[in-house]
């Protein structure tokens, strides 16, 4: 692996193996040795897609794999541990950087045209995959149609539809699927920092059991608490659009657009009759004043689409703070559309 490649430690650091993912472990044990070039492993966020792949990776490189595990204990697996096998390349996005460029992909053909130093082959993980723009999407598809020989390449995605269909045409797939309930539920409650309500978190994680952990750590609770705040202060002149899209920019773009797709989800589900009981966000005391509002639910989907279309935006070079600006003045037009 490039030594300068700032997101080493993703590709390196030893993960954990989840509960969830025992089928497919021991699917890909039966075909280790004869699986095709290329993997798309896609599911879902939260589900641990990305450390199934750098622990497969390990296993491809390992001198004494079993079942599709490796030793841990072989020079390779030490190399591996360390962030220095030659052997495996981790592409993912650099600090700050919104996309994975032409450069790194067209380095991964110079890595790839060379044999192996010390393992059987050599491996790429590309993830997050759909994070590629274009022009690298377009890079790597020569290397999937005409693969070196003995190289394997681990696609990551969340969001596969984002890929070129030539890219996904190419790959094997790989689906994560969510756990169980109890499976999750199990795995979330025995975490060192379990805490709050793992039910509730799970089920808004849309049963992802990373996810629900990652929300519990981000103070998930309180960031909706004060998302929906704005929301009510807009929707009585209280709030200016343009100061509250700077907070909510220090808040995290994406986790502000993910939320506020499920809010308004929920405001569709009110609309069409489903009792307040069933909403995620009930429990705040702002959302009763959103909800006083009676909002169109062609209005809902079009705000919706909007929000949907920021989300992808969000891996060009787009101004976060413009982006943000303009769904809240079309959140301050729906609510008091009456
Ligand atoms: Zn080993």
């Amino acid at each position: 692996m490039a030594g300068d490649n700032p997101t080493v430690d993703r590709f390196s650091a030893a993960p954990e193996r989840y509960p969830w993912h025992e089928a497919l472990w021991s699917a890909l044990s039966r075909q280790f040795d004869q699986l095709p070039h290329a993997l798309l492993l896609q599911g879902r966020p939260g589900l641990g897609k990305h450390d199934f792949a750098v622990q497969l990776a390990q296993a491809f490189l390992c001198e004494r794999p079993r079942n599709a595990v490796a030793c841990g204990q072989c020079h390779a697996c030490h190399l591996f541990r360390v962030g220095t096998h030659p052997d495996l390349s981790g592409i993912g996005l650099a600090d700050e950087a919104r996309s994975i460029t032409v450069d790194q992909i067209r380095a991964l053909g110079d890595f790839l045209s060379l044999r192996p130093h010390t393992a059987k082959r050599k491996v790429v993980i590309i993830s997050p995959a759909e994070a590629m723009n274009l022009n690298a999407a377009n890079s790597l598809l020569k290397q999937l149609e005409e693969p070196p020989s003995g190289c394997m390449l681990l696609l990551v995605t969340s969001h596969p539809a984002r890929l070129p269909a030539t890219i996904r045409s190419r790959c094997a797939r790989l689906l994560f699927r969510q756990p169980a309930a109890a499976v999750g539920l199990a795995w979330l409650r025995a975490r060192p920092n379990s805490g709050g309500n793992p039910a509730w978190l799970l089920n808004y994680a849309g049963g992802s059991p990373l996810l629900a952990e990652s929300l519990e750590s981000q103070d998930f609770l309180q960031l909706r608490a004060q998302l929906l705040q704005d929301l009510a202060a807009l929707t009585q002149s209280r709030e200016h659009p343009v100061a509250c899209a700077t907070r909510w920019k220090g808040m995290g773009t994406a986790r502000v657009l993910g939320w506020l797709y499920g809010f308004a989800n929920d405001l569709i589900k009110l609309g069409q009759g489903a009792p307040v009981s069933a909403m995620m966000n009930k429990e705040a005391v702002s959302f009763e004043i959103v909800i006083k509002n009676k909002y169109k639910i062609s209005e809902l989907y079009d705000f919706i689409d909007a929000i949907l279309e920021k989300y992808r935006q969000l891996n060009s070079p787009i101004d976060e703070l413009l982006m943000l600006e303009d769904v809240l003045i079309r959140w301050v037009r729906l609510s008091r559309l009456q």
